[in-house]
C-alpha cells in the first residue's frame, strides 16, 4: 500500500524583488492546497543569485503575504528545527555535499571550461545552425593529469550534470496533464558554480526532498526546468514531487503581464499604500487563473479553501482585469462594518491637506458619504481634494457662461439669502432650503440645482448636494459664493 504522506508546499522566492502578482498568486495556489488537505505552506528563500538579491525584498515577500492572509506555517522567521534552515545561502555545505555525491557516482563530472571557451563553443554551434546551445562535453571524461594541469593554469571547476541520453521524461502536470521531454534536448548544465554556490535546479531539488515537499505549484516558466529536476531526482533515487505549473498572467492586451507595464501595479505594497483590503486581493488573486464550479465572484478565505480543487486552475492565460479587481475591492469596503471602514478609510481622509484638520466626527460623516463610491482608499484623498482644493478646479468655457445667465445668477444670490440662516445640513434640511428658492424663483431642476454645484465646487457633478454643503461648512460656502 502506498504510504499517505502529509501534503507539504512551499512558496520560493528569491528576493530579487519585492512580492508582486504573479508570486502572491503561486504564493496562494500552494496556500490553499496545503490548507485544503491539512497540509503545511512552507516559506523559504531561494537566494543563490547573489548579485541580484535585493535589500528589503525578503521581508516584502513575507511579510506582503502575511498580509494577505497568507501565513505559512513555517518561515525563515518560524522555523521548523527539523527543515531549517530556510536560505539557502546557510547551506551552502550540504549543497556541496550533495553535488560531490553526484561527481563520485559518475551522474556529474568537473567541467574547467572558461567563460571564453563556452562563448567560442557557443558561437561555432550556432554556426552550424544550432541554436539552443548544449555543452559539448569537452571536460566529461578528463584524466587526472589534464585536471591537474587546469589547475595549475587557476582555472576552478563548476560541477555539470551529465544527462542522460535517449531518456524521455514524463510527468503529469497537474494544470497541463501529461508532459514529456527529451532527455537528448538539454545539454549537461552546470549545478555547482566554482564558487561553491548552487545552481536554481540543483538546490530547489535538494531543497524539496530535504523539506518532504510533496506538491510544487510554480511558473510556467519554469516548466522546461523540471526535466533538469526529473534527471537529479532520478540520481539520487529520490520521489520527485508532484507538478503543476500555472499559466501565465496577461494583460487587457492578451499581452504577457511584465514588471514593464505601467498600466498594471506589480507589487502587493502598492496595492496596500493605495487603500486595497487584503481580502480583497485575496479574492481576486484566487479568480485568476481558477475557474470555480459555480459563477460565484466572492469568496472568504474559508470559501476559497473548500472551493479549491487542482483541477480547475485554469490551462489557458489568466486576464489581470483592473476593473474586476476594483469592484471586488469596493464590494468588500462597502461591507466592512463602520468601526472597521473607519479605521481603515481616516488614514486616506487625513492625506487630503485641507480635511486633515477637520474635527473627528466630521471626519466621520464624511467617511461615510464616500462609503459607497470609492474603489480604494486613496480615492477618497482625491476626492475630497476635488472639493475642498478649489483652487485648483477650472471651469469650462460652456460652464462659464451658463453661470453667466441671469437666472443662474437669481439662483445664487436667493440661495445665498436662504443658506445663512440653515441650521443643520442634513438631507431633509437642504432639501427644504432647496424648495423655498425654488418657490421665490420658479427655478427648477438644472436651472436650480447647477449654478449652487459649479459656483460651490467648480465641478458639473458629484456627491450630493447636502454631503457638499456638510463639508465645506457655512464659511466656506459663504466664500466662495461671494467669489
Ligand atoms: N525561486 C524560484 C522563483 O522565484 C522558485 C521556483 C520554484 O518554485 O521552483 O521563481
Amino acid at each position: 500500500m502506498e504510504e499517505i504522506k502529509k501534503v507539504r508546499v512551499r512558496y520560493a522566492p528569491s528576493p530579487t524583488g519585492y512580492l508582486h502578482i504573479g508570486g502572491a498568486r503561486s504564493a496562494l495556489f500552494n496556500y490553499l492546497y496545503a490548507k485544503k488537505y491539512h497540509g503545511d505552506f512552507v516559506f523559504r528563500i531561494e537566494d543563490t543569485d547573489i548579485e541580484r538579491n535585493i535589500e528589503g525584498a525578503e521581508y516584502s515577500q513575507l511579510h506582503d503575504l502575511i498580509w494577505l492572509g497568507i501565513i505559512p506555517d513555517e518561515s525563515i522567521e518560524k522555523p521548523n528545527p527539523k527543515y531549517a534552515p530556510y536560505r539557502q545561502m546557510e547551506k551552502l555545505a550540504l549543497y556541496q555535499k550533495y553535488a560531490h555525491e553526484l561527481v563520485e557516482k559518475g551522474y556529474a563530472y568537473e567541467c574547467y571550461c572558461t567563460e571564453e571557451e563556452l562563448a567560442e563553443m557557443k558561437e561555432n554551434q550556432y554556426a552550424n545552425g544550432i541554436k539552443a546551445f548544449k555543452y559539448n562535453r569537452h571536460c566529461l571524461n578528463l584524466t587526472n593529469e589534464e585536471k591537474e594541469k587546469y589547475i595549475k593554469e587557476g582555472r576552478k571547476p563548476v560541477i555539470r550534470l551529465k544527462m542522460e541520453k535517449g531518456v524521455t521524461f514524463k510527468f503529469h502536470d497537474l494544470v497541463r496533464g501529461d508532459v514529456s521531454f527529451l532527455s537528448d534536448d538539454i545539454g549537461d548544465f552546470v549545478i555547482l558554480k566554482s564558487n561553491g554556490i548552487p545552481t536554481y535546479n540543483f538546490a530547489v531539488v535538494i531543497d524539496d526532498h530535504i523539506m518532504d515537499i510533496t506538491h510544487v505549484l510554480r511558473g510556467e516558466e519554469h516548466l522546461s526546468n523540471t526535466p533538469k529536476q526529473l534527471q537529479i531526482y532520478k540520481y539520487f533515487g529520490w520521489e520527485p514531487p508532484k507538478f503543476g505549473h500555472m499559466t501565465i498572467i496577461v494583460n487587457e492586451n492578451g499581452k504577457k503581464l511584465s514588471k514593464r507595464d505601467n498600466n498594471i501595479l506589480q507589487f502587493m505594497s502598492q496595492y496596500r499604500d493605495l487603500g486595497y483590503l487584503p481580502e480583497a486581493i485575496f479574492n481576486f488573486l484566487f479568480l485568476l487563473g481558477y475557474t470555480s464550479s459555480d459563477s460565484k465572484e466572492f469568496f472568504t478565505k474559508e470559501e476559497a479553501i473548500e472551493n479549491f480543487d487542482p483541477s480547475r486552475l485554469s490551462s489557458s492565460p489568466s486576464m489581470f482585469d483592473n476593473k474586476k479587481l476594483k469592484y471586488i475591492n469596493s464590494t468588500y469596503i462597502k461591507h466592512l462594518d463602520d468601526e472597521k471602514y473607519f479605521e481603515f478609510i481616516l488614514p486616506f481622509i487625513k492625506k487630503s491637506a485641507k480635511a486633515k484638520d477637520f474635527d473627528e466626527n466630521l471626519l466621520k460623516e464624511i467617511a461615510l458619504i464616500y462609503k459607497n463610491e470609492i474603489a480604494y482608499g486613496e480615492e477618497i484623498t482625491s476626492l475630497l481634494d476635488e472639493i475642498l482644493d478649489y483652487d485648483k478646479n477650472q471651469l469650462t468655457d460652456e460652464e462659464k457662461e451658463f453661470l453667466n445667465l441671469d437666472s443662474s445668477k437669481l439662483a445664487i444670490s436667493k440661495f445665498k439669502e436662504k443658506v445663512i440662516s440653515l441650521k443643520s445640513f442634513d438631507k431633509d434640511s437642504v432639501k427644504e432650503l432647496f424648495l423655498s428658492v425654488q418657490k421665490e424663483t420658479s427655478l427648477k431642476g438644472k436651472n436650480l440645482y447647477m449654478p449652487i454645484r459649479l459656483k460651490l465646487t467648480k465641478m458639473s457633478h458629484g456627491i450630493e448636494m447636502h454631503n457638499i454643503l456638510k463639508i465645506l461648512g457655512m464659511e466656506e460656502i459663504l466664500k466662495r459664493i461671494d467669489l
